[in-house]
């Protein structure tokens, strides 16, 4: 299969912006366009034109640039069915497991409630390619502002089944702040450390810590790692149920 396109955009402080292109078809996607003005200056420069606009949750650092982008373009708007009241422009509802067509290739919906109680993921399994929004960060994972524990653990446990070259692209950069909250989690833990330096120096060049990998963040994200003996030994909770332990973690996170 022929890979698609996919260019990162910075957007406000630290939001990404994906914007995606299947050459054979000439088919032109954008995730989560918060704000449309970087999207157009980058589609001017290439030459092209937007088809469909793919939102994984309503917040508005997501979807601000909608209704722009869509006017100018006649771009199609996919989101989820649960959002259809607060996506304004939404075109196509998508369910848990629907296919999203895009060019030649098949994306999967993938419901991940907790962040958001809407929010959903894209998987491009032919590209090996994860669009997760504010549900899985880079060592990290979103807030619960709509959903409990227990969801976003079951959301991020779907998440962590997926192959591990699986590259994950996550609506923000917060890898650098998120890894050293990790390393109070697992301060021992080889590859993380190592991981953290690469951050370190990746940033201090100004280059973007995304994509990361499904295999790397099973190695150290500690939200993805909640059910290893070695983290729940560390919050003295061994034995408890991998979303309990969840749970510790995000609170311990929420007041870093
Ligand atoms: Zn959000
Ligand atoms: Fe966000």
């Amino acid at each position: 299969m022929h890979a698609m396109d996919i260019h990162l955009i910075p957007a406000f402080s630290d939001n990404y912006i994906y914007l995606l292109r299947d050459p054979a078809s000439g088919a032109v996607g954008v995730v989560d366009p918060g704000d449309p003005e970087p999207v157009i200056a980058e589609l001017d420069r290439r030459g092209w034109r937007l088809t469909t606009i793919l939102n994984t949750h309503h917040h508005n650092d997501h979807i601000g640039g909608n209704a722009a982008l869509k006017e100018r373009y006649g771009a199609t708007v996919i989101g989820a069915r649960a959002d259809a009241h607060r996506i304004a422009d939404l075109d196509t509802a998508l369910d848990e497991g629907d296919r999203v067509s895009f060019g030649g290739d098949a994306g999967t919906v993938i419901a991940v409630p907790g962040h958001t109680s809407g929010h959903i993921a894209f998987h491009f399994p032919g590209q090996q390619a994860l669009f997760c929004g504010d549900t899985l960060f880079s060592l990290g994972c979103g807030r619960l502002f709509e959903g409990t524990a227990e969801q976003m653990w079951d959301s991020l446990s779907k998440l962590r089944a997926l192959p591990g070259d699986t590259r994950v692209y996550c609506g923000h950069e917060y890898t650098q702040s998120n890894a050293r909250f990790a390393l109070t989690i697992e301060p021992d833990n080889a590859d993380l450390r190592a991981r953290a330096d690469e951050i370190g120096r990746l940033r201090a060049a100004g280059r973007p810590t995304i994509p990361t990998t499904l295999d790397l963040e099973r190695r150290t994200n500690p939200f993805l790692r909640a059910d290893e003996p070695s983290v729940q030994r560390t919050l003295g909770m061994e034995g408890a149920a991998p979303a309990a332990a969840f749970a510790e973690i995000r609170k311990r996170k929420d007041t870093f």
